[in-house]
């Protein structure tokens, strides 16, 4: 009997639950269908998945497979083409956010009506969200009992690739991926963050290998700093499935037995900070477009705001932030210590609602992905579960003079502050829009806000804010 296998953010063979399902059943038609939900994602989320099903099409190709693209709504688009193909099953791995929830659970409810099978399961977690509960039976709303509560449970062990995917005896007609477009808002020059991007599941092997034969026994202390590439880069696989969690578990697992020392298992608790990011937003669906401590919704955020732009355009006047805003828009992904700084910044130097950068993050990064980046952005403005404490804003000048010892990470990124920038540093002015009139001869800003000033002007609103609670 024909599955379909409907493809989202699982673009891989290996360690595949659900193409493991849909296998055991007969012939696959494995479908990726671009919907009004995926045709909303940001610019370079958006080219990075067209990548992404460049290859994963090719690996298909390799077990005697194909990748069926079509466009339209998901149900009536999956729904059609069973009726096309005689397929009964349609099988695909969960997703978290809840307009995801909402339309699989509509497609589930149509395809049921339909006459037909529909099943999900997981192909993106170590544990389903729900199955995470503290002593007395609630939701995780703190970090390290998290932690604590799932580094004692082991997941379950990675399975390999199926060794071939059966067919089904005529394959239906798929979209050309070239005539989707998929980069077509990528107005900074897809081939300029291409250079810098990882595609695929053979690469973000090849990642995992590398990293934990590697550099994770500096990772413990390392991967702070904005100059040294200390840490594995496999979010923008992650993000998209092109690896499971539970291999970079188990890979993570077997370094500490191994190795032992700080630096895998501090590897492994960030790969479970993805995980509480996931465990949140499916207990609190509010995490990406409401504060998540209600009582900030009378902070006086500014919206958006010419600052911001400045903010967005790497023009702050303030080296840290401007290196990391460009080192996004070059490279389609930021350094954690770096995202934690800008976003800082702007909510708390610029008084700026978290929810105009968590947009533009949206758009920029090739890694996005909706739960981390919401719970990255709360926590830094204050607004969020584990939040850092407002009273502790960041100063950006003395960060970086911490983890930028030589300003390597500045230079890097910054072509008006060096006689003879780099290629990156250039780069950065091909890919910025012409509107923008950005160019790397003109003079470096001054900075937007003095940081004390910014500083007290946040405070004061916090204050303000905490009194009238
Ligand atoms: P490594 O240090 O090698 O860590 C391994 C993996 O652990 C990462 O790939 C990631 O999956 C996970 N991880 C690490 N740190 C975090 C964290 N703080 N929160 C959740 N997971 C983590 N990460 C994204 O994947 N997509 C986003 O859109 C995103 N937006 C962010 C926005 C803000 C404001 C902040 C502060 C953080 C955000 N992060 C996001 C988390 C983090 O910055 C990145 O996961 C990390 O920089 C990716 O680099 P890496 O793969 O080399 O990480």
């Amino acid at each position: 009997e024909t599955t379909l296998l409907w493809l989202r953010r699982d673009l891989r063979l290996s360690d595949h639950p659900a193409l493991a399902s849909a296998v055991s059943g007969g012939p696959v038609i494995p479908v990726f269908v671009l919907d009004p939900l995926v045709e909303g994602w940001g610019a370079a989320p958006l080219w990075r998945l067209g990548e992404s099903l460049r290859d994963l099409s090719a690996r298909l190709a390799g077990k005697g497979s194909r990748l069926v693209l079509r466009r339209g709504d998901a149900l009536e688009t999956l729904a059609a083409l069973a009726l096309e193909t005689g397929a009964r099953r349609v099988v695909w791995s969960r997703l978290y956010d809840a307009p995801s929830r909402a339309r699989d659970e509509a497609v589930k409810a149509g395809l049921k009506a339909r006459g037909l099978e529909a099943r999900s399961v997981n192909g993106s977690l170590l544990f389903e969200p729900w199955t995470v509960e503290t002593g007395s039976g609630g939701f995780y709303k703190v970090y390290t009992p998290f932690w604590r509560a799932v580094s004692q449970r082991a997941p379950a062990e990675p399975e390999a690739a199926p060794p071939r995917i059966p067919a089904p005896e005529s394959w239906p007609a798929s979209d050309g991926l070239d005539h989707w477009a998929l980069g077509r808002r990528m107005n900074r020059g897809a081939g300029i963050v291409a250079k810098h991007a990882s595609i695929g599941e053979a690469a973000a092997q090849g990642r995992l290998g590398a990293f934990l034969g590697g550099r994770v026994g500096d990772y413990a202390d390392a991967r702070d700093r904005l100059d040294l590439p200390a840490t594995s880069g496999l979010s923008e696989n992650l993000a998209l499935g092109e690896i499971s969690p539970r291999t970079v578990w188990h890979a993570g697992r077997a370094a500490l037995e191994r190795e032992g020392g700080p630096g895998p298992e501090t590897f492994l608790k960030e790969i479970v900070w993805r995980e509480f990011a996931y465990h949140l937003l499916f207990h609190t669906p509010r995490l990406t477009t409401r504060n998540w401590r209600e009582e900030w919704d009378g902070f006086p955020w500014r919206g958006d705001n010419e600052d911001a732009e400045a903010w967005r355009r790497g023009m702050t006047g303030e080296p840290a932030i401007d290196a990391a805003m460009r080192e996004m828009y070059v490279t389609g992904r930021m350094h954690n210590r770096a995202r934690m700084l800008v976003a800082s910044y702007l909510t708390k130097h610029l008084m700026t609602d978290w929810r105009v950068g968590e947009a533009w993050f949206r758009d920029c990064l090739i890694d996005w992905d909706v739960a981390s980046n919401a719970m990255g952005w709360q926590w830094a403005a204050g607004s969020g579960p584990d939040a850092a404490p407002f009273f502790r804003v960041f100063n950006p000048a003395a960060q970086v003079e911490k983890f930028d010892p030589q300003g390597r990470y500045r230079e890097r990124w910054i072509a008006e502050l060096s006689r003879n920038p780099g290629e990156d540093a250039v780069e950065f002015f091909d890919a910025a829009p012409q509107a923008w009139g950005l160019s790397p001869q003109q003079a470096y800003p001054k900075p937007l806000i003095a940081l004390s000033h910014g500083r007290e002007r946040a405070l004061a609103a916090y204050r303000a804010l905490r009194e009238a609670a």
